[in-house]
């Protein structure tokens, strides 16, 4: 099967990159210095044979009934922060995306909006960190293309990825598929993401500890799924947070969850920086956790598994599948009082990925 995107990273230039410490309107010309960036920062670290094709559109071979597409854009600020960058995110976002439809991800494509002004050395580091989270996912990027724009119309660097993943197994989680009983799993500990990512901004002048707990969890799905594949829903905890999800999931079953406050996992340093910026930890984004909705027979069995992988050691129970208010997430507080878990109204923390 074929992609459609355009595979503009093109071939030989013999232009000395170290005069040009700075991406420039002409990195984005489609000549002679578009060709020497891409030789000598995107090529020279991302080459594979697929992307060397150098053609139009990367021809792939997939032979599958069923193969699981997703896109996303980036445009996380700062681009650097504790536990990774915005390339290393954009990766592992778009890894999470297609595990959380049970996919094994095989390929991804890039396209980079550039500002004019970007250092050279910042968008090495990047594209590094990019090679690296495909190098551990064993995935390949086949397909890329960039732009560069004037200064102050953009912010440094946005990146938008696609990802193909190959569906193997006959069951495909869904938000649509939490049913009565289900118990909720949640991989690890909540919030770490976006408080790290607001930590670095230069506006809070706030000294933790915390890094992001962005990383790739196409392993952490394969090793539950090999056991155990129907898994009713997976969903990354991405944007909005633990609330967020729920609220998506039990609005496309039809269901109510009830979650206990007292199970989520929650670093004490994110509950700390959460309380003196005034941020609902169930609102903050991770970018490397999950959501597990699992048949109550399963749950004990599923939770042994996540624990023994590297990124599930903190994963909990943390409810269940009911159909007290359907629709709603209810939150069973410390103290025991219950309330429901609104979906978010407004972004309590812009441009977190
Ligand atoms: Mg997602």
């Amino acid at each position: 099967m074929n992609t459609d995107t355009k595979n503009v990273f093109a071939p030989n230039c013999s232009l000395n990159m170290d005069s040009h410490d700075f991406v420039k309107l002409g990195h984005g010309s489609g000549g002679t210095m578009s060709a020497h960036l891409l030789e000598n920062v995107f090529l020279k670290t991302l080459a594979n044979p697929l992307l060397n094709q150098l053609e139009d559109a990367t021809v792939l071979e997939i032979v599958s009934d069923k193969i699981a597409v997703t896109i996303d854009s980036y445009v996380v600020s700062p681009i650097f922060f504790p536990g990774g960058n915005i390339g290393s995110l954009a990766i592992h976002g778009t890894i999470n995306d297609l595990a959380m439809r049970g996919a094994k991800p095989l390929y991804i494509a890039g396209s980079f909006i550039l500002e004019e002004g970007l250092p050279i050395d910042d968008l090495k580091t990047i594209i590094i960190s990019m090679q690296q989270a495909c190098d551990q996912a064993k995935i390949k990027f086949i397909a890329g293309d960039t732009k560069v724009v004037n200064k102050g119309a953009a912010d440094k660097i946005f990146i938008t990825t696609c990802g193909i993943g190959l569906i193997e197994n006959t069951f495909i989680p869904s938000v649509s598929k939490a049913r009565l009983g289900d118990k909720v799993i949640v991989s690890g500990d909540i919030g770490l993401h976006g408080v790290a990512v607001m930590c670095a901004r230069e506006s809070f002048d706030l000294e933790t500890t915390i890094e992001s707990d962005s990383a790739p969890l196409n392993e952490l799905v394969d090793a539950v799924l090999a056991i155990h594949p129907e898994i009713h829903c997976l969903r990354d905890i991405t944007r909005g947070g633990l609330a967020t999800v729920l609220n998506e999931i039990v609005s496309a079953s039809n269901v109510a969850v009830e979650i206990d406050e007292s199970k989520i996992p929650i670093n004490p340093e994110v509950a700390a920086v959460c309380a003196i910026l005034g941020l609902d930890p169930l609102y903050v984004a991770c970018e490397g956790r999950l959501i597990a909705i699992v048949p109550q027979e399963q749950a004990e069995l599923v939770l042994d598994i996540m624990r023994k992988h590297a990124l599930g050691t903190n994963a909990q129970i943390i409810g269940e599948v009911n159909e007290a208010t359907k629709q709603r997430v209810i939150l069973k507080s410390k103290i025991g009082s219950k309330r429901f878990l609104d979906k978010l109204a407004n972004e309590q923390l812009p441009r977190i990925c």
